[in-house]
């Protein structure tokens, strides 16, 4: 019946379209995207244009790009609507693209009434001069935001645009200059800067003669997140993107991810319930000054030992002496697989050669794991995973390796190539550990019961859940001084489900269904639509909505519902301290009242039939 109805409207619509389609009253639309835009960092700053959006419209904060998180994939992925398996783009370079097999939804919209009117405008050359270039009537590219948005306003003000897209790029530069964080001033203060843009383009917009008949759908999102200065890999930081769909025709909505499981906090056997000394990715140190104690000369055989808890393995320095730009310099450092793991590694040089050495993977998942390696100065270095032997390299043509600027834990010694996770139990030996040794302590509190006890030099537990420094329990010398790291109790680890939250490619497909373009199933898109278009294949049809439960309204005050759950099912309430107060069967009403307890974060668990959901519902 549903299809009936569509077909006919459809129908209705494509004669409609023919003969007024520079009339009022067609659906147009405004995509603004804004590059390498983590939603961490949007939720964080300052962004009243922005948030006026997210108020009158959907809004997720935990939308993804779960493909590759590069720009040139990112966005092929927006615009075309397809994953990289079918659009082709892999890397910047755009090499073995195809748009032909799948294009951008502005040549499709194009394709279906060359009247429409489109335009991108965009700070990145290459979305126009690989993806939209050819599709759009006008394709103008600009070398600033600022540029960007009188563009757009111009183009707003006095011409009569159906389809626009704008591209954004400070956010993504700065991120790459100073580092994709909430607490990264200068990429803080871009999205603010941004905002300003948006602000001023939908002022435009709303400013249009016939703004309030033209039913205008703004689409905001970006390519990708980031993490310490870079992006590419698969961390959630990376992946994590926001997706808003606002405007007069679709109804406010926010979709977070959902609460999957919550784990204990993760044991360190070493120093069980201790505080974690974590590194936020983005210059934190711990900086040891240098001291003859640490100089290890061109033959002093000796071990390090550190313990770590990460959920990412990019190109950093998680302890070293030396300056990473380079694996030649001289020094030492442990770090990943270049470019982003997922093993570990270590590296030493001596200004004229390299060693390196690969560790196991595996070891981001969030868990303490020890990592310890050997170097017997003229013979070989011996890495171990949680006191397994993982690989071995000759360093035996290494020289000297002191360079006299200290020891850093969470960077090089310039303080990049920075670290996130958390750091403990650093263990310095004069001489070599065997692998008995290495295997029996690795998960043991350190004593004179040690074989190697005598020829421990220093040893952080870093463990002191406060105060601006992590001692050495070895002496009072090489004391460590902590320059932005932080002391935090471990917490529960908690998983998230995504399976409902947009994707990346949902964008193209909405735009099309806003616009009223019959979506064709040959076309063998990837995204589903997240207003109710034309089409038949926005929520109701997919896979993604037989999972969709909601709690609404979410954030509320005073109660929630649920839908998309049978009379069947079993609720059970925990408020935001964890007790049980409410489990029942929703029955007729699926109206909760959690009248006993404050604000928070209120955890719902649903069993309902085969499946097994945890909600969040925030109360305010
Ligand atoms: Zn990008």
């Amino acid at each position: 019946m549903k299809k009936f109805l569509f077909i006919i409207l459809t129908s209705i619509f494509a004669i409609m379209w023919n003969t007024v389609s520079s009339q009022t009253g067609e659906s147009r639309v405004l995509i603004i995207g804004i590059d390498g835009l983590r939603s961490d960092c949007l939720q964080a700053a300052e962004t009243p244009a922005i948030d006026a959006l997210i108020a009158d419209g959907i809004y997720s904060p935990d939308a993804l790009n779960n493909d590759i998180t590069y720009s040139g994939p990112g966005w092929s992925a927006m615009m075309c609507g397809v994953w990289s398996d079918s659009h082709g783009v892999t890397s910047n370079n755009f090499t073995g693209s195809n748009f032909e097999g799948f294009p951008s939804f502005m040549n499709r919209l194009e394709t279906e009434n060359t009247d429409l009117n489109t335009h991108s405008i965009c700070h990145w050359a290459p979305i126009n001069d690989y993806i939209l270039g050819d599709d759009a009537d006008d394709a103008l590219n600009v070398s600033t935001d600022a540029e960007v948005a009188n563009a757009a306003m111009a183009i707003l003000e006095s011409g009569n645009p159906h389809a626009l897209f704008l591209h954004f790029d400070d956010v993504d530069i700065n991120g790459h200059g100073y580092g994709f964080n909430p607490g990264v001033a200068a990429y803080m203060n871009t999205i603010e800067t941004t905002d300003g843009y948006v602000a001023q383009v939908i002022s435009s917009l709303t400013a249009r003669p016939n703004y309030a008949s033209e039913n205008w759908l703004i689409i905001l999102s970006t390519d990708h997140g980031g993490i310490g200065v870079s992006h590419g890999g698969t961390t959630i930081e990376e992946e994590t993107i926001f997706f808003i769909a606002s405007g007069a025709s679709v109804a406010t909505d926010i979709i977070v991810k959902d609460t999957l499981d919550i784990l204990p906090p993760p044991a360190n056997c070493i120093a069980p319930g201790s505080a974690e000394l974590r590194f936020e990715g983005s210059g934190d140190i711990v900086y040891i000054e240098d001291a003859p104690e640490l100089q290890l000369g061109s033959s002093q055989d000796f071990t390090l030992e550190v313990r770590i808890r990460t959920e990412a393995t990019p190109d950093v320095a998680i302890i070293g002496n030396k300056d990473w730009d380079s694996g030649l310099n001289p020094g030492f450092v442990f770090s990943f697989e270049y470019p982003g793991g997922p093993a570990w590694k270590v590296n030493i040089g001596d200004g004229n050669a390299r060693a390196d050495a690969i560790g196991a993977a595996g070891i981001s998942d969030g868990l303490w794991h020890t990592l310890s390696c050997s170097f017997d100065r003229d013979g070989m270095m011996r890495l171990y995973t949680d006191g397994i032997f993982s690989s071995e390299e000759d360093i035996s043509g290494i020289g000297g390796i002191d360079v006299g600027s200290g020891w850093f834990f969470g960077s090089d010694i310039l303080g990049a190539y920075s670290y996130s996770g958390a750091i403990a139990e650093v263990r310095f030996w004069h001489g070599i550990l065997s692998d008995d040794a290495i295997s029996d302590w690795h998960c043991s509190a350190l004593d004179a019961g040690h074989p190697n006890w005598e020829s421990l030099q220093g040893h952080w537990a870093m463990t002191e859940g406060a105060g601006p420094e992590v001692t050495n329990n070895t002496s009072s010398e090489l004391v460590g001084t902590l320059q932005g790291p932080e002391w935090q109790q471990p917490e529960s680890l908690i998983t998230f489900d995504y399976s409902n939250t947009p994707r990346i490619v949902d964008i193209a497909v909405t735009a099309m269904d806003h616009m009223c373009l019959d979506v064709n199933p040959d076309w063998n898109l990837d995204g589903i639509s997240w207003v109710d278009g034309c089409n038949s294949l926005d929520l109701d049809d997919t896979q993604r909505e037989e999972l969709r439960t909601v709690v609404y309204p979410n954030p509320g005050a005073v109660d929630f519902q649920i839908k998309g759950i049978s009379p069947q099912a079993s609720i059970e309430v925990f408020d935001p301290s964890g007790r049980s107060i409410h489990h029942g069967q929703p029955g007729e009403s699926t109206r909760i009242v959690p009248h006993t307890s404050g604000p928070g974060v209120y955890l719902i668990r649903i069993i309902d039939g085969e499946n097994r959901r945890t909600l969040r519902w925030i109360r305010q």
